[in-house]
């Protein structure tokens, strides 16, 4: 007899936090150490930043471009933030699943609600929150990416992002980076070995259960 297979069934893994929390470092962090994670390229109406690259860091679009891929239903979810619009491009996430990858979301609250109306079972929403409000705003300074009035829009829109952390099912306050980057592995983990992520675990259990009575049983 072939012993069954089990299959793992992808984990939709949203990472939200007001702006400067520290996402994209943490996002990085855990792609590098795990080949079965895709991670979701968005499409954006913003302007890149300086080293943003075209299909790496966002889809930039214009805004035309943008409405269109929204009236032919290309789009998983999409919000303006910040004045922008930003969506998940559909297609790429439903091949990742189908091809058994995680697939990771740095996304705003009102993406990850639209997801969550979408796609509950496969969701796993995690919101990062920094140390203290100071750190928020020298982690902005330190990236040196956005002006200095970006920077303070980011800093204002701070207080109302945070609104939304009790949507999420985890919380990680990113003081070290590295024990962030420790408990995000160990949700993902503890995550996939849920019963309903594993596929094939009633063939598998029933193929141990005849085994065990051809065996043992009178
Ligand atoms: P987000 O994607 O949430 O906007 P980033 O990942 O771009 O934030 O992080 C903002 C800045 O803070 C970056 O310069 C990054 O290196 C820094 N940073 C991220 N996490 C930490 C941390 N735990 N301690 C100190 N600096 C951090
Ligand atoms: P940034 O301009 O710093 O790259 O992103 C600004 C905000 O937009 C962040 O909170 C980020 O999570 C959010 N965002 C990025 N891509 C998407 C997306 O595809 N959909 C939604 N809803 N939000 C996004």
């Amino acid at each position: 007899m072939e012993k069954s297979e089990i299959k793992n069934r992808g984990v939709m893994l949203v990472i939200s936090s007001p702006s400067g929390a520290g996402k994209s470092t943490l996002t990085k962090l855990l792609m590098h150490d795990d080949d079965n994670i895709t991670l979701s390229i968005s499409a954006t109406t913003r302007q890149a930043r300086p080293g943003e690259v075209e299909g790496k860091d966002y889809f930039f679009l214009n805004h035309d471009e943008f409405r269109a891929k929204i009236d032919n239903d290309e789009m998983l979810e999409w919000a303006s933030v910040f004045g922008n619009l930003y969506g998940t491009p559909k297609e790429p996430v439903y091949k990742a699943l189908d091809e058994g990858k995680d697939v990771l979301f740095d996304i705003d609250w009102q993406g990850t609600q639209q997801l969550h109306a979408k796609a509950q079972k496969d969701l796993v929403r995690v919101f990062i929150l920094p140390p203290t409000a100071s750190a928020l705003e020298q982690r902005l300074h330190a990236r040196a990416q956005d002006s200095l009035d970006v920077i303070n829009s980011r800093m204002k829109g701070a207080s109302r992002e945070l609104e939304h952390w009790a949507e999420y099912d985890y919380i990680v306050i990113n003081d070290d980076l590295k024990i962030s980057e420790q408990k995000l592995k160990a949700i993902l983990y503890a995550e996939k070995q849920k019963r309903n992520r594993q596929q094939g675990l009633v063939e598998f259990v029933r193929d141990m259960q005849g085994e065990l009575r051809l065996k043992f049983e009178d």
